[in-house]
């Protein structure tokens, strides 16, 4: 396997940065997933425009130029022989003596740029059973529309998650509502069939297969709502699903200790689901 690292493309296995990278003393950096489908980045656009907005946010320049970053995302999509899976993006504010105040303006952001693949197999026979998944209390600080890879969080909440055999937390804040998940967004279906999801003003990431499943929604013309819902609502959803790069619509089946619909994949999720890929606004790598 093939890594890009601040300026070389180096075998995974050796590639590295160095101790005093800010990424790894301060968690000071951001990230973006995209997923590779038929050899194609998907909505890497979409991607790119969020990078630059959490870059942005972080006052962290761009380590080198948006075609240039899209040319290296490329190769190393190609290099892996990526035909399905992920590419991986992360921008720190560079190697600096360690010091909570930024480094002088000389110090250039880190860059590193990871690919592999993954089985659409397995993915779908997940997405054919449905996952579980575990509310826990938000606990994360308000800036959750950054993309940064400050996780631990989402490490902690998840892995709760995971030791009661769930495959994703659900954070429900003080009023009771469901943000999103520790690496997803959320969603259900209403008994009368309406699609719910939360804002993206306040508490959540802003998704970018949460945006292309809009698109989708309306483009079929599903009825939906952008709103918050509560834990309770979503026990009580006939159908409850997940959006993330990594797993486009993952279906619900189980929320704590409470059977979601029939207990099987709703047929909202499943179709989304099906219908991603003809939808998404596909670059050619
Ligand atoms: N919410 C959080 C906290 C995430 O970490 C992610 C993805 O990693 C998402 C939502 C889904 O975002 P996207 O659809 O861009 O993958």
């Amino acid at each position: 396997r093939i890594a890009y690292v601040n300026g070389q493309y180096v075998q995974h296995s050796e590639a590295a940065v160095h101790i005093e990278d800010r990424g790894y003393q301060f968690a000071d950096g951001v990230y973006e997933v995209c997923e590779v489908w038929n050899n194609q980045i998907v909505d890497m656009p979409r991607h790119l425009d969020r990078l630059g907005r959490s870059l942005s946010e972080l006052s962290i320049d761009w380590p080198m130029s948006r075609p240039a970053v899209e040319f290296v995302l490329r190769q190393v999509v190609r290099r892996n022989k990526v035909r399905n899976g992920l590419v991986y993006i992360q921008v720190t504010r560079g190697v600096s003596k360690r010091d909570h105040f930024f480094p002088p303006a000389n110090v250039a952001p880190s860059i590193v740029v990871t690919a592999r693949s993954s089985s659409p197999a397995a993915v779908n026979a997940q997405a054919e059973a449905g996952i579980s998944v575990f509310s826990y209390p938000e606990n994360r600080w308000p800036r959750v529309d950054i993309k940064t890879v400050a996780l631990l969080p989402n490490v902690l909440a998840k892995q709760s998650a995971k030791e009661r055999g769930g495959k994703e937390a659900w954070y429900v804040d003080a009023d009771g509502n469901v943000t999103e998940g520790g690496s997803t967004n959320a969603w259900i279906v209403t008994k009368d069939g309406k699609l719910i999801t939360r804002p993206a003003e306040s508490g959540i990431l802003r998704g970018i297969t949460r945006t292309a499943i809009l698109d989708l929604v309306e483009r079929e013309g599903l009825s939906f709502e952008e709103r918050p819902f509560s834990l309770e609502e979503a026990y009580d959803a006939k159908e409850a699903f997940v959006t993330a790069a990594t797993n486009i619509a993952m279906p619900v089946v189980r929320i704590d200790d409470k059977v979601i619909g029939n207990g099987h994949p709703g047929s909202v999720a499943t179709r989304l689901r099906e219908l991603f890929h003809t939808a998404t606004d596909l670059k050619v790598v």
